[in-house]
């Protein structure tokens, strides 16, 4: 089966993705080699480079810049962390969580301005974003969030909650209660972003190869086919495909998401619907679901729920899971009932990376080379940019407010061996669309569903 091609990567400007750059010619040094050319990789090259522009960096990318999650992703550009305040407060502190949030927040900014800087015309659209509520429990839920959120001093300027009226006012879909509202999100078309990124730091010196897969990261060393890459420094920056390098496949689960996009939708749709402002919007399920309103008037429409395959596999297959498109397509029309016989263009699927207890973390040891970054459970189109400048102050032996926050020198635990692993993920997605179901039927929280679906994946 060939890979899907996303709306993202068949809208690209005419010619873009024509031709490859060149692989590795031969065994190289270099003071930073990267491995994976997403966000991840990019960010910190360019990073680096920004701070010390002597540094050589090569990028070492397997496929081509943006191939994987960075080009196909949501385009959803946000402060949300994956892991709940409580749990960084508990393992850190108070002060060391609110930090990574304001950061993750400022960073929303901070990818919009270095992308205008750098002349990529990235779709970007600084609109928000609403999260739904489509049932009581969901409302219930979102209703305590805020009132979490004020607890952390978190005000109305951060999180606040809409009425019916107010939030069909933003974008009328249909069996709207109220919804939740931040600022801090925007949405971008990825793949534009990630190519204008991969061009923006070969303008600053940064070499990079594609059709490179790196097989092995040894201290100072990153074996390729076509040779070595001695490095001072070597960064693994590859998320949901980290399980590809040995001895590394219980670090990180990969985890697919898959999306659908419209057709463009004709202006009496919009004129209906409203959503001017371009937020991104999802809402209060368990079972993720995610939109954007894109630039040429189309909704890009993803959420989770593929099934795991044993031995965390990673196949083309799992990016078209039929099942997860079509019950995609209901939640869509369940949301804008007038989009039933809205033409589906594209329909495309990505992996990304879960770490056991959801945190994303940027590790560095200078006796050994090796630095890493990763496990944003699919909150990565920011974060990696947050994470891409504290690993260049790492590198660089900058103590800065970056090298602080609580997601440096973070490990996460192992998941289980197989099967048990196997058995946990896909009962977990069972459990997620078992509560959403329940709760939508009964009106009424599922209480025991959800504390079990908590306890299962801690989160
Ligand atoms: C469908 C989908 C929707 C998402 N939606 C959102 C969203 O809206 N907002 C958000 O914040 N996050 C979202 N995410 C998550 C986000 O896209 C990722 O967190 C982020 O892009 C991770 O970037 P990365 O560079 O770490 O990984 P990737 O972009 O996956 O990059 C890794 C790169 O490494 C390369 N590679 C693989 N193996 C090797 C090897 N052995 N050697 C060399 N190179 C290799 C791959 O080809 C790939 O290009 C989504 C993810 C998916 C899949």
């Amino acid at each position: 089966m060939r890979p899907s091609v996303s709306l993202w990567h068949d809208t690209l400007p005419a010619g873009d993705l024509a031709t490859r750059r060149p692989p590795l010619p031969g065994p190289t040094e270099a003071d930073v080699a990267v491995v994976g050319g997403g966000f991840t990789g990019l960010w910190t090259a360019y990073s680096l480079v920004r701070r010390d522009p002597g540094l050589r960096v090569v990028v070492l990318e397997a496929e081509h810049a943006g191939f994987g999650a960075s080009g196909r992703n949501g385009g959803w550009v946000s402060g949300l962390l994956p892991v709940s305040l409580d749990a960084v407060a508990a393992a850190s502190s108070r002060a060391g969580a609110l930090a990574w949030q304001r950061a993750a927040d400022a960073t929303v900014d901070e990818v919009l301005r270095t992308a205008a800087e750098e002349g990529i015309d990235a779709d970007a659209e600084k609109g928000g974003y609403l999260r739904l509520a489509t049932t009581e429990p969901q409302a219930a839920r979102l209703r305590a969030s805020v009132a979490e959120a004020r607890g952390w001093g978190r005000g109305e300027e951060d999180l606040r909650w809409l009425s019916r009226a107010e939030a069909r006012s933003l974008v009328a879909a249909d069996g709207v209660l109220g919804a939740t509202c931040t600022p801090h999100c925007a949405v971008v078309h990825p793949a534009r972003l990630v190519r204008g990124l991969a061009r923006a730091v070969e303008r600053r010196g940064v070499v990079v190869h594609e059709g490179t897969p790196v097989t092995a990261i040894e201290p100072h060393l990153a074996r390729t086919p076509f040779g070595d890459v001695r490095a001072r420094v070597v960064v693994r920056a590859l998320e949901g495909y980290t399980r590809t390098l040995a001895g590394a496949r219980r670090a990180l689960l990969p985890v697919y998401s898959l999306m659908l996009a419209t057709e463009p939708l004709p202006e009496e749709f919009w004129a209906e619907v409203g959503w001017r402002q371009r937020a991104t919007l999802n809402d209060g399920r368990r079972l993720i679901v995610y939109a954007q309103r894109t630039r040429d008037g189309r909704i890009a429409f993803g959420g989770r729920g593929a099934p795991y395959r044993l031995g965390s596999r990673l196949t083309t297959a799992s990016e078209q899971a039929r099942g997860v498109h079509d019950a995609l397509r209901r939640s869509l029309v369940e949301l804008f009932p007038s989009l039933a016989s809205a033409r589906i263009t594209h329909r495309w699927g990505g992996p990304l990376g879960v770490p056991r207890d959801w945190w994303p973390s940027v590790r560095y040891d200078p006796a050994t080379g090796l630095a890493s970054a990763g496990g944003y459970s699919g909150d990565g189109v920011a974060m990696t940019n947050l994470a891409g400048r504290t690993l260049a102050d790492l590198v660089t032996g900058a103590d800065t407010e970056l090298t602080r926050l609580p997601f440096v020198g973070h490990r996460s635990p192992a998941f289980e061996p197989e099967p048990l692993r196997w058995l946990g993920v896909n009962a977990g997605f069972r459990l997620a669309a078992a509560v959403d179901r329940r709760e939508r039927r009964t009106g009424r929280p599922a209480v025991v569903l959800d504390r079990a679906l908590t306890r299962l994946t801690g989160h």
